[in-house]
């Protein structure tokens, strides 16, 4: 049982016309098993939050804490956070060219494990693996997100999730840009990821279509760079219906 705390977080960039706070004041509790649903609309610093969490470099935290069991996530570089147990999908993932799928997923691994797997095992789990997302073989030998569809990135993303088996996920918008068969395909490898691994996941959307075959336990609407606002699966009912109107005029008027 594990536990990512995220307390009263600020975090701003610097950007061409000075510094901007975009996280103000974000706090979350997600533990080992649990899935959380972060809703909002668009610039609302939902992938500010995630690539937070992830330590990109470009995003400085201003205060509060991110802590894994206790540990400061602050302190740990990129690789650490990984190490630790924590997976971040991208909302838009890399192209890495001349790297293929199949050196970047192995480099990952043995960065994660610290040591490399065993080669039979290995192949098998990615052949396994990728054969569960639909994905043909070919697509190993092909290079990280080059001339990728946007399923298949989301797909690779879902591969590398299966595969490094971390304790926590963060998705930012998996689900954006997915047809109906691929947004099922996606879901049911984060679906085994959570009954496999006990796998806490952050679910960054903008819809509630994914949160039919992702059942999240609790739903946090994100507004203006902090929650706004805190419930169940039924708040994602309600936002179906009435969208964020409502607490965009109430962000406008604070
Ligand atoms: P969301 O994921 O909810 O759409 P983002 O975290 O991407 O929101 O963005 C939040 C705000 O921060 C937006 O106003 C966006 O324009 C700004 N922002 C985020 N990243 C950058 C960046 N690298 N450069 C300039 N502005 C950024
Ligand atoms: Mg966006
Ligand atoms: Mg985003």
């Amino acid at each position: 049982m594990s536990v990512l705390e995220i307390r009263d977080l600020h975090v701003s960039i610097d950007t061409d016309q000075g510094t901007k706070e975009i996280l103000r004041g974000v706090d979350l509790t997600i533990r080992s098993g649990e899935t959380h649903a972060i809703m909002g609309p668009n610039g609302s610093g939902k992938s500010t939050l995630a690539y937070t969490i992830a330590g990109h470099p470009r995003y400085t935290v201003d205060s509060g804490s991110i802590t894994l069991d206790g540990e400061d996530v602050l302190e740990m570089s990129v690789d650490e956070r990984a190490r630790a147990g924590l997976f971040l999908a991208m909302q838009y993932p890399v192209e890495i060219p001349g790297v293929t799928v199949t050196n970047f997923l192995r480099t990952a691994k043995t960065a994660v494990d610290g040591e490399a797997p065993a080669i039979r095992s290995w192949i098998k789990d990615v052949n396994a693996s990728m054969a569960k997302l639909r994905m043909d073989k070919s697509f190993a030998e092909r290079n990280v997100n080059e001339g990728f569809s946007g399923g298949e990135k989301k797909r690779h993303e879902i591969l590398q999730l299966e595969l490094l088996k971390p304790h926590f996920a963060v998705l930012d918008e998996t689900d954006s840009g997915l047809d109906v068969d691929a947004l099922k395909i996606v879901s049911e490898g984060v679906n085994r990821a959570k009954e496999n691994t006990d796998l806490g996941v952050l679910l960054i959307t903008h819809y509630t279509r994914i949160l039919r075959y992702i059942k999240p336990d609790h739903v946090h609407v994100f507004v203006a760079g902090k929650v706004a606002e805190e419930g169940g699966p039924e708040l994602a009912d309600r936002l179906e219906d009435e969208g964020y109107d409502r607490y965009l005029s109430a962000a406008t008027d604070a």
